[in-house]
């Protein structure tokens, strides 16, 4: 029997009408390259946003064409990711700290015509601009600067203000593309994922739900998660659906910066990388300054694991940590960790330990976690397996390159590359992702739960574990140590520490105290790095032994 129902397009231009209609006075925040704020309201948006799409029509868009966006946190950012998909065309941000051959990469595997940069950004540009075949740019004078210079550069304001104001968006499929994003390339070449209007749509509803995010009109939301990380994990999007108040930190991401926009707008949200809040949590355990945070601040984390001690850490402060996990193939938000009625009753201490988990998946999102032989793990916390996941906003392939094994299955999931155990309400623990497991004797040990550990030593800022090859064992842990400023520990106090926490023959054998650990393009601890390091060093004396 067919539905009543309406056949309804599930597309971005419904979002952006609704927030003029309904939200015409919420305040959009941004933080200037020289630090001074910028402030707009989402009747101006939607004016400019539209004023961008006749533009970028008129400049010749054609459904699907791809637009880059080279650009900070920003509201015009913002209005890129409205503007561009709602004239038919994909928004593709491209991530600023990648290196020029990657973007270069990035950009022609993407077809990318059109580009949108901020003058600040345009030495990046210039390392590949010669390499790629944008054939129009658009700069948004973000830095203030009155005027734009440059062959073949050309000024974003003109752009918009060629727009009539009479714009009619063109009939959109819910399934066509709205936008894409690379992989960061954190294991190989980067991949292009293709978002469409629906998969962005469910996300949105997802993000926002009160077991997700819990976001309102009456939320200040402030994503230091990168515009081009996943698509600021889907907060600009979902926060224009339900009208909350963005605050956008430009490219001042520094512990200090982010603690002032925190106070000065009173934020109630924010979502980033766990290296960034641990420089937060050290500025504020340090700080003798009383702050007046919002005392609905909620903080998620994800995009590697949150440390339990950090979530102990911001709780001392009022803040609350929600630890997430997700991919860029899955929009992102895969899983949640939010305790559920049956948890409440547990100890403190038990408590902690589900935060730390990486949750539950969220609706649509199916997730099974299987052993080597395809078969799912008991449900006990302990048994390890790769995570599959699938759902409407999960990537059934990449961009130009067919389904292979190694990434989906034959029945049609998501091979994540993630190990992790899963308990008896659902909650997952990622141990590692498979490369970067450590294999001791023919036994799995998780780098993953030896650095939140040893970050959970009050002497220890960070903390990475790499495997580096062994004679005997195949591969023992090494751990890259950073300590906190003025603080002191051995590697036997540090492996005293970990003592009762973990088997004997976990503990790492060999501790290297550093000043930084190298990061990803996304802030992550870039392991590859270090095992090129200390990996190839240990395999080079294994040689000359
Ligand atoms: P890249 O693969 O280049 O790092 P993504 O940002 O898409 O790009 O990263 C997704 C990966 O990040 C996941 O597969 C997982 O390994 C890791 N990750 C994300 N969130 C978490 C988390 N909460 N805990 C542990 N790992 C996480």
């Amino acid at each position: 029997m067919e539905s009543t129902m309406m056949r309804f397009q599930l597309t971005l231009p419904h979002i952006l009408e609704r927030a003029n209609k309904y939200y015409p006075q919420t305040e959009i925040v941004s933080r200037l390259p020289d630090k001074s704020l910028h402030r707009t309201t989402y009747r101006d948006f939607y004016r400019r946003a539209r004023a961008l799409a006749e533009g970028l029509t008129r400049a010749g868009l054609k459904r699907g064409d791809r637009v880059g966006t080279l650009m900070w946190n920003h509201y015009a950012h913002l209005e890129a990711y409205f503007g561009i998909p709602c004239a038919g065309g994909v928004l593709h941000t491209l991530n600023l700290r990648l290196h020029p051959s990657d973007l270069e990469y990035i950009v022609n595997d993407a077809e990318d015509r059109f580009l949108i940069v901020d003058d600040v950004l345009l030495p990046v540009l210039e390392r590949f601009r010669d390499r790629v075949n944008f054939e129009r740019i658009f700069v948004f004078r973000y830095s203030g600067d009155k005027s734009v210079n440059g062959k073949g550069l050309e000024d974003y304001e003109d752009l918009l203000a060629s727009a009539s104001g009479n714009f009619t968006y063109p009939e959109l499929d819910e399934y066509e593309a709205l936008g894409m994003c690379y992989t960061s390339g954190t294991t190989g070449r980067p991949r292009g994922v293709v978002y469409s209007h629906r998969s962005t749509v469910i996300h949105s509803y997802n993000c926002a739900l009160p077991i997700a995010n819990n976001l309102s009109p009456h939320d200040v939301v402030m994503p230091v998660v990168p515009m081009f990380h996943a698509n600021a994990w889907g907060l600009p999007f979902a926060c224009v659906m339900v009208g909350a108040k963005l605050v956008f930190p430009g490219p001042h991401v520094d512990g200090q910066s982010i603690v002032e926009l925190f106070e000065k707008e009173q934020v109630t949200f924010s979502a980033g990388v766990p290296t960034v809040w641990l420089g937060v949590l050290q500025l504020l355990e340090q700080d003798s300054q009383r702050r007046r945070f919002s005392p609905n601040l909620r903080l998620v984390v994800g995009g590697s694991a949150a440390p339990e001690a950090m979530i102990r850490g911001f709780d001392k402060f009022g803040i609350t940590v929600v630890h997430a996990w997700g991919m860029t193939e899955t929009s992102p938000l895969a899983t949640i960790s939010k305790l559920k009625p049956p948890l409440d009753s547990l100890s403190e201490d038990e408590r902690y330990a589900y935060r730390a988990k990486q949750g539950y998946p969220a609706p649509f999102v199916e997730l099974r976690v299987v052993d080597d032989e395809g078969k799912e793990v008991p449900p006990d916390g302990k048994t390890m397996g790769e995570i599959q996941v699938r759902g409407p906003y999960v990537t059934a392939s990449y961009y130009k390159v067919p389904p292979s094994p190694d990434k989906f299955t034959a029945d049609g999931w998501l091979r994540t590359g993630d190990v992790a155990t899963v308990d008896e309400h659902g909650y997952i623990r990622i141990t590692d992702r498979t490369k970067d497991l450590i294999k001791s004797g023919g036994e799995w040990i998780s780098s993953v739960d030896l650095e939140n550990a040893l970050m959970g030593h009050p002497a220890v800022a960070e903390a990475a574990v790499i495997a580096v090859p062994h004679p005997k064992w195949a591969e023992r842990p090494l751990a890259v140590v950073v300590l906190k400023p003025g603080a002191k520990a051995t590697p036997e106090e540090l492996n005293k520490f970990l003592e009762g926490k973990f088997a004997k023959w976990w503990l790492p054998d060999e501790y290297v105290f550093t000043d930084s650990i190298p990061r990803t393009s996304t802030g992550k601890f870039l392991k590859s790095a270090l095992r090129e390091q200390y990996a190839k060093r240990k395999a080079e004396e294994m040689k000359v032994a």
